[in-house]
Parts: structure tokens; sequence; C-alpha cells
């Protein structure tokens, strides 16, 4: 039976639950511990979705093609166990199964309610997620206090009761200084305890965020007021320098010794090895190059709209020592043609998105990293508006769209499967009501990279598995333009039905995937796109980057 590690926040939303779970399930893993990572949240939402990036940050895409919560992807960086469909549930997908389950008449003629049958559906739906781990750590959304969470609460109180001493719970809050007071308040905490307390649930450990170190004597009154032991207060500072710090921020503070005595996993647990995240962290601040990536969207001023693109460009140059400044710039701004925003940038990325808005000012960019012999990578979005702008320019299709921009282009080199699948070319018609969750190709899927292609050579083998998200596809009936124009096409779907990768043959570094490599870099082993995308960004500086590598 595994143990489970419950984990809530308290106070204010944004305190980082979700980092502080993968920071600690990653010292638990480097003691020998087989961890996974579950994911709660209290929104009505079936799952993330639908929901726009502006409100709610990137939708993260797991191997098994679920959309999910940004935090999987936290825990995804910071530890080896894969997530999927099973570590994220809200309260809309619960309530969803409850209601089918209703339907199909499951319930017996009973009254259906929150407790039992909301909370039990809860509570199998994490007993099945931590199956087979020693620990499973569960953190839920929101902060206490919420309407919308107490289900969820309820049905871990539930569980801590059943589990005994194999459940605790890790509860998140601020402790804030006040400068003109010159100290910290207690306060904040303390009421927040009694919150969860009201429900049943008494904290095991308590993660204080923190600007300056708690003292011995506040530890103390913080311990006195919430029960928690003063050994397991504990102090989360901000990370110094990396989030990837937060590992040996938090063993140097010995949680993972209070986690395994709690639960009794003494006897399995090994010593702590953090080398790993010592010198990612190392990596990250004694760096010898720097360079500047260009990075063209619609969200650009939403970090976390582009969480793990972010992510992997600094994890791009991680392996050489290359300092990765991310210049954000608005598609818009370059739709006239005006792009002295691009100047002195090293590489040009443009990433995933959706929608007509931006479209021209990304195509534009992408114009200029190719007639200049900019480093560029683009990704999904970023592909299709380079097969778009390719079509264009190079290839002399001059009203070449993508349909999801034009439904009415002459040269739709992008459309819907069954925009192109018809020979004849004929729009079918667009199911305008169509249901938007769940309607993308998602996931993990195969696909074989050309012999002598850039791509090849970077990844070092033929076969790769890489995540989509997306609607549109690359339309076969050009294929034989646009490779007679010079675009190799790198990478095609098992079955070669799909286009994945293309690359410019004379460009010396140009490559776009349909794929997001983003949802599968690590900090520890980086991604092979992303760091020869950085590199060729440093030898584009100095000056370097060899010419013509792809062939064909
Ligand atoms: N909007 C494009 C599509 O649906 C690209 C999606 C994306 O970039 N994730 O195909």
């Amino acid at each position: 039976m595994a143990s489970l590690v419950f984990v809530t926040g308290g106070v204010v939303s944004s305190l980082g639950k979700g980092l502080s779970a993968a920071a600690l399930a990653a010292i638990l893993e480097s003691r020998g511990l087989k961890v996974t990572l579950v994911k709660l949240d209290p929104y009505l939402n079936v799952d993330p979705g639908t929901m726009s990036p502006f409100q709610h940050g990137e939708v993260y895409v797991t191997d098994d093609g679920a959309e999910t919560d940004l935090d999987l992807g936290h825990y995804e960086r910071f530890v080896r166990t894969r997530m999927g469909q099973v570590n994220n549930c809200t309260t809309g997908r619960i309530y969803s199964n409850v209601i089918a389950k209703e339907r199909r008449g499951d319930y017996l003629g009973a009254t259906v309610q929150v407790i039992p049958h909301v909370t039990d559906e809860i509570k199998n739906w994490v007993v099945r997620a931590a199956e087979g781990y020693d620990v499973a750590m569960i953190e839920i959304g929101g902060t206490v206090g919420d309407i919308e969470s107490l289900p969820f609460l309820e049905a871990i109180r539930q569980l801590g009761v059943e589990y005994g001493r194999k459940a605790m719970f890790m509860h998140l809050t601020l402790v804030p200084f006040l400068r003109a007071a010159n100290e910290i308040k207690t306060k904040p905490t303390q009421h927040s305890v009694k919150e969860l307390r009201s429900i049943g649930i008494q904290p095991d450990v308590l993660l204080c965020r923190s600007e300056i170190e708690l003292s011995e004597a506040e530890r103390s009154k913080i311990s006195l007021f919430t029960n928690v032991p003063c050994k397991a207060v504990i102090t989360a500072l901000d990370a110094r320098n990396s989030i990837y710090d937060i590992p040996t921020m938090l063993f140097d503070e010995g949680l993972d010794d209070i986690v395994i005595e709690r639960l009794g996993l003494e006897d399995k647990a090994t010593a702590a090895n953090l080398d790993d995240w010592k010198s990612v962290v190392d990596r990250t601040i004694n760096t010898t190059h720097e360079v500047t990536v260009g990075m063209v969207g619609k969200y650009v001023e939403h970090h976390d709209a582009y969480k793990s693109l972010t992510e992997a460009i600094t994890h791009g140059g991680l392996r050489h020592r290359i300092r990765v400044n991310i210049r954000r710039i608005e598609s818009d701004d370059l739709a006239d043609n005006d792009l002295s925003s691009l100047e002195g940038v090293d590489a040009i990325l443009v990433p995933g998105g959706f929608g007509e808005r931006g479209f021209e000012g990304k195509v534009n960019a992408i114009r200029h990293a190719r007639e200049n012999e900019i480093p560029y990578l683009g990704i999904c979005y970023g592909m299709q508006a380079a097969a778009v702008e390719f079509a264009r320019n190079v290839c002399g299709l001059e009203n070449a769209n993508t349909t999801e921009v034009d439904p009415e282009t002459p040269d739709r080199v992008i459309g819907l499967i069954t925009e192109w699948l018809d020979a004849s070319g004929k729009v079918e018609q667009r199911d305008e009501e169509s249901d938007l969750g769940g309607t993308m190709r998602l996931g993990g899927q195969e696909c074989r990279l050309r012999e002598g292609s850039l791509t090849r050579e970077l990844y070092g083998r033929e076969i790769i598995i890489e995540r989509h998200r997306h609607r549109y596809e690359f339309n076969n009936h050009y294929r034989d333009i646009f490779q007679k124009n010079g675009m190799v096409l790198a990478g095609l779907s098992m079955d070669e039905m799909l286009v994945e990768i293309i690359e410019i043959a004379d460009h010396p570094w140009f490559i776009a995937c349909q794929f997001h490599p983003e949802f599968t870099s690590s900090p520890r082993d980086g991604h092979p796109l992303f760091t020869g995308f950085i590199e060729a960004a440093l030898r584009y500086q100095e000056g370097e980057l060899p010419q013509g590598v792809a062939q064909l």
C-alpha cells in the first residue's frame, strides 16, 4: 500500500504548492523511493483543455494525451515518474463520473450525495493513482477555505483516517514580513491551520513561505498554536537562484527525514543524493556564454502561458553553460513588417498558438529568420506558420494560408485533415457547434526521422516519441512542391501520412515540428531540439554557424 502525502495551501494562492510538492518528491526519489504526484483541481471544467492560457496558464499535455494543469509539468521536470490522465483530476471530472454512474443506475436507487458518493469517487481516484508507488503526493488546488475545495478536503480527511500512519498532511502558508514593524507575522498561519482543523485535518508539517528565515522562537510560537511539532514547522524561503534549488533547500531543512519518519519508510529509504540538482543549479548560475532568443507569440507577457517552453529553452543552455535571455515579442507588433524588435536576437522561436490574431506577425518573423539565416525553431503553430511562409515566399503560392486563419485560401497548405484528404479540394462543411473539448490530436506519438536530416543528427536516433496538441495538419498535396523548393520533410508519422518535422535544406538551422518538444524537456537531460537550438544561437552569435547542415 502506498503512503499518501496530502499537500494543501492556505492564506493566499500562488504559494508554490506544486513546486514544493515536486521538489519534495525529487528528494524522496533520490532516496530510492518510487514516487508519484497527483493534482486535484477544484474547478468545474472537466479538464483544463478548454481554459484560456491567459487565465490558467499553459495546458500541459501528458504522454497518454491528457490535457492537464501546468503543475504536472513541474512534476515531470522534477521526478522520473511519467504523469498521465490519472495524475490530474478536477471537480468537473468527478461530477461527470458520478452523474454517469447515476444515469447507468450504478447507485441502485440511492440518493446521490456529496458525501459519500462524490467523496468516494475522489478517494477511489487517489487510491488508483497511488497504486504501485511507495509514496504518492496529492496536491489540492486552491486555498483552504474555498467553497470549491471542500469535497476534496473531506475526501482526504477520510483517507487520512483510513490510512492512519500511512497518510500525512503538509500545509503551505504565508508568513508575511512587515517592513514597517520589522517583524514577521504568524497570525495568518494560525488562522489557516485553524480553518483546516475545523474540517478535521491536523497538519503534520507546515511549510511556511517567508522572505526571511523564521527564528526558533517564531517557529515554537507557530507550533504552540497549531499543534505541529516545532521541528516540522519549516521555513520555505524563496528559491535562491533557480527553482531547481528547492530540493536542496528543503533537504537542508530536513523535510525528507520528517516525512520518511512519519510514514515509517526508514527501512526502504536510502541516503539522499542531490548531485544532479546541484549540478543543474551550478550550470544555471555559473554560465560562460549568453544568448538572446526572440520568442514571438500571442500571450508572451503571460509567463505561465509558456511555462514549459521557457523552462525548456533555459534547459537548452545548461549543457554548455549558456545563459539564455528570452525576449518576448508580441506577434501583433510585427504584423506591419516592422521587425526592429527582432534586432540583435541570436535565434527566433515561434511557439504553439491558436486563432487568427498575430498569425501574420509570426509569418514575418519566420521570413526574417529564413532570409537572414538566423536559427529558427518552430513549434506546432510555429511549424504551420513556417509552412505558410515557405509556400508564399519560396514556392510562389502568394495566397497560401492555414484554413484556421483563412478558410477560403486557394492554397490551404495547412488544414484540417478532412479539408485536404478529399483530392477534389472541396472544403467540407465545418461544424461550428462542435465540442471544443478533447477534439485534438493529443499525446505522445511516434515519428520516424529522415536519414541525413539535422533533426536526426540532433536526436541521434531514428524513431522518437513526442507529444501533440493540435487540430490542423500539413497538407500532403503540397509535399512535392515544398521538396522541389528545398524543404526537407525531416520527420513523418510511422504510417507516413502526416508531416511532423520540416527543415530548410540550405538554411544553417531551421527546424519546425508539429509536436511540442517542450513537454519532454527536463533540467537534468535537456532536450535535443532545444539544446541544438541554443547551441546554434551561440554559433550564430559567434559568426560560425556552418552552412547547409541539412541535406537532401
Ligand atoms: N492552432 C493550431 C492547430 O490547432 C496549432 C495548435 C498549437 O500550436 N498547439 O493545429
